[in-house]
């Protein structure tokens, strides 16, 4: 039983380490963020240019949130230009 638990502990840890090949990591993936979401507005497939970020978004929850609030905010108010 308490195998179990280990093994599976285990590859949480694995997941938030980013340990899927291709996975840019958090540090990268936040870096080139905004690039990844200009490009979702244009209506452009982000997955081309920035694979590892969407791979890391669907293994990291924390950037997965972090992506879906700045892709609102920018729906939101990237239509606004100024003056
Ligand atoms: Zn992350």
């Amino acid at each position: 039983m308490l195998g179990r638990v280990v093994k599976g502990a285990r590859r949480n840890i694995d997941e938030l380490l980013g340990a899927r090949p291709g996975d840019v990591g958090c540090d990268a993936g936040m870096a080139m963020m905004h690039a990844y979401v200009e490009l979702e507005l244009r209506g452009e497939n982000p997955i081309g240019p920035y694979p590892g970020i969407a791979i890391h978004l669907a293994s990291c929850p924390g950037c997965a949130a972090d992506h879906l609030g700045l892709l609102e905010a920018a729906r939101e108010f990237g239509n606004q230009k100024p003056g």
